[in-house]
């Protein structure tokens, strides 16, 4: 620790990977930054439990790995990634369906081939009278979304060839033809892999000019069957936006889906806290200073409880949004996005591999749950399995019970015998992003004092590093630092 009379140029009040990653910027740029954390660790809500030789995620990050903010972020090159397989399984009317490669048509169609699709053990065979929706292309109108489409029902194949292909593939039975289907023919993936795909390769801007609705609002019109929408689509949204009731802006979602297309889910090696440990790693020893609670700001001043006052020529707040208005009152503080995560381990691992199951019809309240022990084997002690699941909005009061009924639905074996190892429920995880919603909200307060975090981008980790970038940007066109960003616009007031 060094004395309560240093005088940095930057003060960072908080060492999530928003403000570690923005230290980094600046001190490449030969400034001198304090970073100040009031837990005695580094990263946030990117933490990771040690409980009996496992690695517990306090929350369940489904990361991508195409994101530029991973790779170009000074300190992040040694992270190592840990990959789901290509697409998602989703269960849902008593069937589970691994969808394969949806990223791509061609991937689509070849996952198609291999016969993905799968008899969920349990489920009772169809009988006449059976009150479940029938199998049918549905006659939809092929109303594109603004966002997936453009071009998706054109490249999508002929009505025509659809029904033939579902009508002659007895190995992809079609059923649901209305809402809470399962996507289920080569067809319907081949749509939704093309439309993916040049969702991938629509740029950022084109995507953010689009017209912006709630998800949920925006998803009938996309263009694509209503079993695929409500089968893969709606699942997939709710576990990427962690909003079971997908009011987020439709623009935000498209960020998300395009991230998904061109990276497919992935966690950091050994625990989500690897993000931040690596950050704080690799920056000059004692930049980052843990157990400080700053407790007052000014320009160029901050109080802390501990140790005082500090000095510095500029500021930058990088903590979460409630705590960045107590500090600046005024600061705008959006709804948040509850989020519970269990961890359980199992006798005998489930045998779903590294696939992540998404509940497709709301049967119960996980989200989504993976065998983590299969994804990233570093998480569990060797031999041991672990199932990390995501309960998303207010948890129901007989937690542990409803959500191990519900994972014995979705794995389709008894859980009775499962071991709850943690559970963790954060009221405020992931910051709302109801349309409208500017995911490029101003970092700059005034000249000196600035703001960053996922509340000011978008509610993610990728959020939450470029707005880093970007409040690093901000201060350096501010103190005019050889080699800051010329030509940058000027830069708007936050609020
Ligand atoms: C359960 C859960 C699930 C999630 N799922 C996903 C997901 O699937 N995918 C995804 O991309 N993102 C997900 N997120 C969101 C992601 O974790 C966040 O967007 C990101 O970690 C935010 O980083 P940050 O640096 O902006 O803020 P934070 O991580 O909140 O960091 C702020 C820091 O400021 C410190 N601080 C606060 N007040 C003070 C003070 N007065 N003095 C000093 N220090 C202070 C805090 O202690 C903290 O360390 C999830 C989050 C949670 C909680």
């Amino acid at each position: 620790m060094r004395n309560t009379a240093h005088h940095a140029d930057v003060i960072i009040i908080g060492a999530g990977i928003a403000g570690l990653s923005a230290a980094h910027l600046l001190i490449r740029a030969g400034l001198d930054v304090s970073v100040l954390e009031a837990e005695p660790r580094v990263g946030g809500r990117l933490a990771t439990d040690q409980v009996d030789g496992f690695r517990l995620d306090r929350l369940g990050p489904l990361l991508s790995g195409s994101w530029p903010e991973l790779t170009c972020t000074p300190g992040l090159g040694p992270l190592e990634l840990r990959e789901f397989a290509p697409g998602v399984l989703v269960h849902g009317e008593g069937r589970r369906q691994l969808t394969g490669d949806i990223r791509s048509a061609r991937g689509a169609l070849k996952a198609a081939r291999t016969r993905s699709s799968a008899p969920w053990p349990h489920r009772a065979p169809r009988t006449p009278g059976d009150p479940r929706p029938s199998s049918r292309v549905p006659r939809s109108s092929q109303a594109p979304w603004a966002s997936l489409t453009s071009r998706a029902s054109g490249s999508a194949g002929p009505r025509g060839a659809a029904q033939r292909a579902y009508g002659t593939d007895p190995a992809t039975p079609v059923r649901g033809g209305g809402r809470g289907g399962v996507v289920t023919g080569a067809i319907d993936r081949a749509r939704l892999g093309a439309a993916l795909s040049r969702l991938a390769a629509t740029d950022e801007a084109r995507l953010l000019a689009r017209p912006e609705r709630t998800v949920a609002d925006a998803l009938p019109g996309v263009g694509l069957p209503a079993r695929t929408v409500d089968g893969v689509l709606r699942p997939l949204l709710t576990a990427l936006l962690s909003d079971p009731e997908l009011t987020t802006s439709s623009r935000c979602a498209d960020l998300a889906l395009r991230d998904y297309a061109r990276g497919g889910l992935c966690v950091p090696a050994g625990g989500s806290s690897a993000l931040p440990e690596l950050l704080a790693a690799s920056l000059p020893p004692g930049t980052v200073r843990t157990g400080v609670h700053v407790t007052a700001v000014g320009i160029t001043s901050v109080r802390t409880k501990e140790h005082g006052e500090l000095g510095c020529r500029s500021l930058l707040l990088a903590t979460g949004a409630g705590a960045a208005a107590e500090l600046l009152p005024g600061l705008r503080v959006p709804a948040f996005h509850p989020v519970t995560v269990l961890h359980h381990t199992a006798p005998a691992p489930p045998s779903t591999g590294r696939s992540l199951v998404l509940d497709g019809d709301r049967s119960g309240p996980v989200a989504h749950t993976a065998l983590m022990s299969a994804v990233d084997p570093a998480r569990a002690p060797e031999g041991r399995t672990l199932v990390t699941s995501t309960v998303l909005g207010t948890p129901p009061a007989d937690l542990d019970r409803s959500v191990r009924a519900h994972l014995a639905t979705l794995y389709g074996v008894p859980t009775e015998r499962w071991e709850l190892l943690a559970s963790h429920h954060d009221p405020e995880a992931v910051p709302a992003m109801e349309a409208p919603h500017d995911p490029r909200r101003p970092v700059r307060v005034l000249a000196g004092l600035y703001v960053c975090g996922d509340h000011r981008d978008t509610s993610t980790v990728r959020g939450a590093l470029h707005s880093g970038r970007r409040a690093a940007e901000a201060i350096l066109t501010d103190l005019a630092v050889p080699g800051a960003h010329e030509g940058s616009p000027r830069l708007p007031e936050a609020a």
